[in-house]
């Protein structure tokens, strides 16, 4: 188990809660939950951690990620046993990075017992409810543009699409921006066959779990939200039976 040791001495564990069902929660993250007398992290994650007692929760908004990381650095420094969640993977879009950005220029709390405790990220979830869409190269892009510009994701898109890389979208599509993902499909549309087939996977291993396959054709970005990952396939993805799966050998032709 690699939940630090030390009793006396405080410590940071940026855990993946994966994408819901506790089934998919790590053992070791569910000890470093056990161990913990802080729990930080975004509302909703938050609010996937049962209180008990001796356990403090710090929920915060959205988009103060780093406020956050600094919050959980200086607990730990306290001497408090603080665990920052995020949904899926800690590592992918998420606040694995925001600590270690808040750690930069701050020696004394490079000194601190700091792990990150993977957990199962949405795109691999979804993945494996498909079939095994991901079975060869692929690549996983944010579609928000919270923290970079609309141009630098089409640029992205399109080169993975030229590329014949299969790819996964977080954060498709928000109220705040409803017209993103219909780009991103127009971008796709030029680049890819009317074919090419396209996963929606909807709060998967929630109750309202929903597993989608179409034909580029056939996609419309209402078929998206912010509860979903988008699977794009690769020029070879294809269905068989009730699944979806990329060969794991390269075509000729897409070379
Ligand atoms: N760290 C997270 C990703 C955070 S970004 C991870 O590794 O999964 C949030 C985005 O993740 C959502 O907009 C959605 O695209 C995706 N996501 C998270 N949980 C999901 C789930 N249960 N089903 C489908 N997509 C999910």
């Amino acid at each position: 188990m690699s939940v630090p040791e030390s009793d006396t001495s405080g410590w940071l564990c940026i855990v993946g809660l994966g994408p819901g069902s506790a089934d998919l929660v790590t053992p070791e993250v569910s000890a470093a939950l056990e161990c913990a007398t802080d729990v930080v992290g975004y509302i909703p994650y938050v609010a996937r951690i049962a209180p008990r007692e001796g356990l403090t929760l710090h929920a915060s908004d959205n988009r103060v990620e780093m406020d956050r990381a600094r919050a959980a650095l200086a607990m730990a420094a306290l001497g408090r046993k603080v665990v920052v969640v995020s949904s899926g993977d800690p590592g992918v879009f998420a606040m694995a990075a925001a600590v270690f950005e808040a750690l930069e220029g701050q020696p004394a709390w490079q000194a601190l017992d700091i792990r990150v405790l993977p957990g199962i990220t949405a795109m691999l979830a979804a993945a494996a409810k498909a079939g095994a869409p991901l079975g060869h190269d692929f690549c996983a892009i944010n579609l928000s543009d919270n923290l970079k510009p609309a141009s630098v994701i089409e640029a992205r898109v399109r080169a993975a699409a030229g590329a014949d890389f299969a790819m996964a979208f977080y954060n498709p599509r928000s109220a705040s921006r409803p017209d993103t993902f219909g780009r991103i499909l127009d971008v796709l549309r030029e680049v890819c066959e009317p074919e090419r087939l396209i996963i929606f996977a909807r709060a998967v291993s929630t109750p309202e779990e929903q597993i989608r396959t179409v034909a580029l054709i056939d996609a419309t970005p209402e078929m998206a939200d912010m509860r979903t990952v988008v699977i794009v396939g690769n020029a070879a993805t294809r269905r068989v039976g009730r699944f979806v799966y990329t060969p794991r050998s390269v075509l000729p032709a897409s070379l």
